[in-house]
């Protein structure tokens, strides 16, 4: 059993995720940890994480940071800068793919400026919809002005790695409104373009919605949809590379190069961060409700930004749960993940990183996704085929051995 204080001081981690809990509204369709702020709770938070990133900066060079939510650009200049002149101190800017999730609604001159001066190259911005009727049916707080308008404010301020991210199968949206969006989006010339499908997660407002009957859920649009996505997005220069990411080949500018994953697996602007989660990689998590992966445990942080604040005042990491997965039971989980990657696994690959042989621990899950034609294998590979993508979740399901089995292993 790993104790409560329990400190991780590992050079080989390369990854850094920062949650920011707060929202100036909750969206219809969210249950990530997150809610609008009260009285000085931010200027707390922000103090807190500076003290959270000073326990983790020793011997610690993220390759990647990524600042996510929550709407981290709901912070003020203010409570940014504190943020990034301690990061700075800390020796933790410098990455070479550092992203700040940013919602049209509280992007600025000033913010954007800010954050590019210290390093921030990777924008995500979370549109969802171009529909005004479809952003009001979600909870957006943003117009689409507004996405328009903060395209060319980041632009300006310089930042050459931008996301755009969409969601499809609304309730109430219907295929041609999809497709304008999917165009207007790509019209925005983003590197990058991420598209999830709504899901309707318990807890939610839309969830409510759907159990008390205000529509039905039609899955065979919602297939139809995303093949517009992939039509779309492929015809504009984007390449997928996985179930949901799509990116630009080429550099809109000099950019670090960051050699986690072989150049032609994935296009130039995929999201370095998220391909290290899909390869299995090491990460800190930071904030509240964050999960980190360190030496094969895995961290949960509370998910109570006040019980958060409190351990941190006390020089105390806030981790809940520590959580260590027999080898063969984390490489199955690894190998879940690899597969929503168009690349899916080169098989000396994944031994490389995990240390089991995919052919010999899940040779019927591969067999039975083989012979439904939703996976293919070679004496190099085996990956997803397109079939296979659109059903990624229950391929990865395949993967999960009876944890039992695995702990025996
Ligand atoms: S802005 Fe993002 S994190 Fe905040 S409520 Fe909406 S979907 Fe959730």
């Amino acid at each position: 059993m790993l104790r409560a204080h329990t400190v991780f001081h590992c050079a080989s981690v390369r990854s850094l995720y920062i949650h920011v809990p707060f929202c100036a509204a909750k969206c219809h369709y969210c249950a990530f940890f997150s809610a609008k702020p009260q009285g000085d709770q931010v200027d707390r938070y922000v103090a807190a994480l500076v003290c959270e990133l000073e326990l983790v900066a020793p011997q610690f060079q993220p390759k990647t940071i990524f600042f996510g939510g929550g709407t981290p650009s709901l912070l003020t200049l203010a409570q940014w800068d504190t943020l990034l002149s301690a990061m700075d101190r800390l020796g933790l800017t410098g990455a070479g793919e550092w992203t700040v999730e940013c919602n049209p609604a509280t992007v600025s001159s000033d913010k954007a400026r800010l954050l590019a001066g210290y390093g921030v190259n990777r924008i995500s911005m979370g549109v969802q919809s171009l529909d005004e009727g479809l952003l009001e049916r979600l909870g957006r707080v943003h117009t689409r002005d507004m996405v328009f308008r903060s395209v060319e404010i980041l632009r300006s301020a310089g930042i050459h790695n931008l996301n755009i991210d969409l969601m499809f199968a609304i309730p109430g949206q219907t295929r041609e409104i999809w497709r304008r969006t999917l165009q207007e989006a790509v019209a925005l010339r983003s590197e990058h373009l991420s598209s999830y499908e709504v899901i309707y997660e318990e807890d939610t407002a839309l969830y409510a919605q759907m159990k008390a009957g205000e529509f039905d859920v039609d899955e065979d649009l919602a297939c139809e949809m995303y093949e517009d996505l992939i039509d779309i997005a492929g015809a504009h220069g984007f390449r997928q590379y996985e179930v949901a990411n799509f990116a630009r080949e080429r550099p809109a500018a000099p950019t670090a190069t960051i050699t986690q994953t072989a150049p032609a697996e994935i296009p130039h602007h995929a999201c370095r961060h998220n391909v290290n989660y899909w390869r299995g990689g090491e990460f800190h998590g930071l904030g509240p409700s964050a999960a980190g992966f360190i030496e094969g445990v895995r961290t949960k942080n509370w998910s109570n930004t006040q019980l958060y604040c409190e351990q941190l005042e006390k020089g105390q990491r806030a981790i809940e749960s520590y959580d260590r997965l027999s080898p063969l039971a984390r490489a199955g989980e690894i190998a879940g993940f690899g597969l929503r990657m168009n690349a899916g696994w080169p098989l000396a690959e994944f031994k490389e990183t995990t240390g089991f042989d995919l052919r010999e621990h899940w040779q019927e899950a591969m067999q039975t996704l083989v012979a439904e034609e939703h996976a293919v294998v070679d004496p190099e590979r085996f990956a997803l085929t397109a079939k296979g993508l659109r059903f990624a979740d229950r391929a990865a399901s395949l993967f999960l051995l009876d944890p039992k089995a695995a702990q025996m292993a």
